[in-house]
């Protein structure tokens, strides 16, 4: 591990912030995020910096260690990146196992802008349709590189060997998804988020093999150690043991995941509760846009005292058949008494309300959307 000499006494005891006011009177600076995005025209920011940034030459990567917290499809990825670089990675996660990660609950699928159906996609249109999907919040520069790399995506979990859907005749097959009117979504019947978990963790475990990356399991990070104002180690505790750890490197990458569990069912894992985030965020780094937390309106309903998620309801069925609710209150109440079925109303006494009201879009809006109503409502937003 990384020669710092000691990380004792590090654990930071301030309370948690309470409210605004608290946040106010805190030591933090002014509420500015620098973002660091790279300048130019925004298309070629990112390519522009990879293009000019420094090197690290192979005989020195393998004395720089780098601590990865997280082992979803964010942190297995990144780690076993960085192994495959050459730099010395430390990779921790609550499960019991990495692939345990609450990854594997994705369902519908994941973008790319291939255009194989040549229905007019381009990495513009999905760069477009991500930053129209995320109510003109996210970072664009960001958004265009993910749009741009989007295709490498995919040719990448292909070789992984992540077994997306396919026509009869072999070609990686797509559905719309998410409100767009194209189709670019690649999936894996309704388990997209488990298949692509499986290539990443194939890829973590070769360089855990190589012994590339240390994996520690069953670690609850409980501070992020700043030496010099810079990431320089975590502390965890065994969650076997119980024991407190200190782990140090020359950088730290925390994958976390989101933070779904501020809500009280959901259709995230029990560990996305932001645990991690917090201790990030004590120690000075930024948080921004927290209402915006994505949420699952189509999800089978609570069934008993001890459940401890929702679950999405299949996504496989999506944009089939036509959504309507009864134009008459009478109606609707003879359906909720029982004394009527919904097919014993006709045609003309349905309101197809998403047709009526996005007659661009119609049944193509999305079943996920953020927390917080988009300023637009008629805009649809992404899943
Ligand atoms: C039901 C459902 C369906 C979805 N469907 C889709 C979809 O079709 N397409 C799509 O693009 N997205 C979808 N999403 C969203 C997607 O699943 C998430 O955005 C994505 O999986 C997040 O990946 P991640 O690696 O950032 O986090 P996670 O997979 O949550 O991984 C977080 C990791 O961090 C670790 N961790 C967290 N806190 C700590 C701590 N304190 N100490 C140590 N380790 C810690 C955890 O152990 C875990 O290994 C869906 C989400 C849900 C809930």
């Amino acid at each position: 591990m990384a020669d710092i000499k000691s990380v004792e006494g590090m654990i930071d005891s301030t309370p948690i912030m309470k409210d605004y006011a608290d946040i106010e009177s805190s030591k933090l600076p002014e509420y500015q995020i620098d973002s660091k995005i790279p300048e130019g025209p925004i298309a070629d920011k990112w390519t522009n910096y990879k293009a000019h940034q420094k090197l690290v030459n192979p005989a020195n990567k393998r004395n720089l260690d780098v601590i990865v917290v997280g082992t979803g499809l964010a942190g297995a990825s990144a780690a076993s990146t960085l192994a495959e670089l050459g730099f010395n990675v430390y990779n921790f996660c609550i499960q019991d196992s990495p692939r345990r990660a609450h990854s594997i609950a994705a369902q519908g699928g994941i973008n790319a802008a291939k255009d194989y159906q040549n229905d007019g996609d381009s990495v513009y249109r999905l760069f477009y349709d991500t930053v129209k999907g995320g109510d003109f919040r996210s970072r664009e520069a960001n958004v265009y590189r993910l749009a741009e790399v989007s295709n490498n995506i995919i040719d990448q979990c292909v070789q992984q060997g992540v077994p997306f859907a396919r026509e009869y005749g072999g070609l990686l097959a797509n559905r719309s998804f998410g409100g767009a009117q194209v189709s670019r979504t690649f999936y894996a019947k309704g388990q997209t988020g488990q298949q692509l978990l499986l290539g990443a963790y194939a890829s973590l475990n070769r360089q855990i093999e190589k012994g590339q990356v240390r994996s520690f399991n069953r670690r609850e990070m409980l501070d992020v150690v700043i030496i010099d104002g810079r990431a320089r180690g975590i502390i965890v505790r065994n969650l076997v043991t119980g024991e407190l750890e200190r782990y140090a490197a020359h950088a730290v990458v925390l994958a976390t995941g989101g933070y779904g569990r501020t809500f009280f069912l959901s259709t995230n894992a029990m560990g996305c509760n932001g645990s991690a985030a917090i201790q990030a965020f004590r120690k000075g780094a930024y948080l921004s846009n927290l209402a915006f937390t994505q949420i699952h309106p189509t999800c089978i309903p609570v069934h008993g005292e001890d459940q401890s998620k929702l679950t999405l309801m299949s996504e496989s069925l999506r944009n089939d058949g036509r959504i309507w609710v009864p134009k008459k209150k009478e109606d609707a109440e003879a359906i909720r008494a029982g004394k009527k079925k919904p097919t014993d109303i006709p045609d003309e006494d349905r309101d197809f309300y998403l047709e009526r009201r996005y007659p661009a879009f119609g049944n193509l809006c999305p079943a996920t959307s953020p927390a917080v109503p988009p300023r637009n409502a008629a805009t649809p937003a992404s899943a």
